[in-house]
């Protein structure tokens, strides 16, 4: 082909990718999230309805992340993404794209086994970050789509549809993926599991619901749209306001591997030995700062302490409930306790 052919051939290669939908960051490598479905609404102004799938009756924010369910008091972890087509009978055909490059970790085919219904969990590797995405309800996985399998970013790894154990099935008007971007607290969970959760069963081994803390994948996508190329989610994640901070007297626990960014410098520490972690909680638990401590400046005492609590957090997102006051005392609650145990176990 003629060199002017060939830059015709590549310039016209490049404007159709921006086209298309998902892959335009793809081409460019320039975006560290692309939204998971064809739906943009996310960025219009007004465009919250058409974006999100709220519950029956409920407006357009119980479809999206945070203390939004039962009057405040439940938490969703994920964004609820309406469907943009339909087949003629009225089943949601919205291909599903992989937000980010990645690994299949899990894919749940048996929809009896969870409320989520068909889903996928990708593995991704950022910037000293271990971090997942999760696509939930689907109709169908990509054809050969495997646990291990490398993806690209806006490659179509699912149907969208409305799969779910629960009681009540989700409408055809209701169609939307779950999407969830979370955090796995450890890698040793199915014997977390057994241990501390007797009566319960875990037919996702290290993939319970339980082991992973989610943030906000709206807040994320609107703040990198904002950001454009100077968007890091690692800044992201360190940025979280805190609900609570602790004081853990452990120095091994897997946490410490999968994310060594969200580790800070403290000169003591490096000097005399690490004895323990202070570590800032967001609301759901997502533990995004830890600052190593020697013994010199902690001492002796529980494995793990309440040091303080952002009161006015708790108020704004209490549904956690990962901590309580007790006359004018802060201690931790069940859910705090469970979730700092799991973290280093
Ligand atoms: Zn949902």
């Amino acid at each position: 082909m003629p060199k002017t052919g060939r830059f015709l051939a590549i310039l016209i290669f490049i404007t159709s990718r921006l086209g298309a939908p998902g892959s335009s960051t793809e081409a460019f490598g320039a975006e560290v999230f692309v939204l998971p479905t064809p739906n943009r609404a996310i960025f219009e102004t007004g465009g919250e309805s058409r974006y999100f799938t709220p519950t029956p009756g409920k407006d357009w924010r119980s479809g999206t992340f945070g203390c939004v369910r039962t009057d405040g008091w439940q938490m969703h972890e994920g964004l609820d993404i309406r469907h943009t087509k339909t087949d003629l009978r009225g089943e949601a055909l919205d291909p599903i794209y992989a937000s980010v490059a990645g690994r299949v970790a899990y894919l749940n085919h048996n929809i009896g086994l969870s409320n989520y219904g068909k889903y996928v969990v990708l593995e991704h590797r950022l910037q000293g970050l271990t971090f997942y995405t999760t696509y939930a309800h689907l109709k169908e996985f990509a054809a050969g789509l495997s646990t291990g399998d490398e993806v690209r970013q806006g490659q179509v790894i699912a149907t969208m549809g409305r799969t779910s154990n629960t009681r009540q099935a989700i409408s055809k008007d209701r169609a939307h993926l779950h999407f969830e971007i979370s955090l796995r607290l450890n890698d040793r969970y199915a014997g977390w599991h057994s241990a501390h959760m007797k009566g319960y069963r875990n037919d996702h081994g290290n993939w319970n619901g339980r082991n992973f803390a989610g943030i906000d994948p709206r807040e994320v996508l609107l703040k990198q749209n904002s950001l454009g190329s100077k968007f890091s989610f690692l800044e992201f994640i360190r940025s979280r306001s805190e609900l609570c901070r602790v004081l853990v007297r452990d120095t091994r626990f897997p946490w410490l591997k999968a994310n060594t960014a969200l580790i800070r410098r403290n000169p003591v520490a490096d000097r005399e030995g690490v004895a323990g972690y202070e570590i800032g909680l967001d609301f759901n638990g997502v533990p995004f700062l830890l600052i190593p401590k020697a013994t010199s400046e902690i001492g002796a005492g529980p494995k793990i302490e309440l040091l303080s609590v952002n009161e006015k957090e708790q108020s704004l997102r209490p549904c956690r409930k990962l901590v309580r006051k007790q006359g004018n005392k802060w201690t931790l609650g069940s859910s705090g306790s469970q979730l700092l145990d799991l973290l280093t176990y």
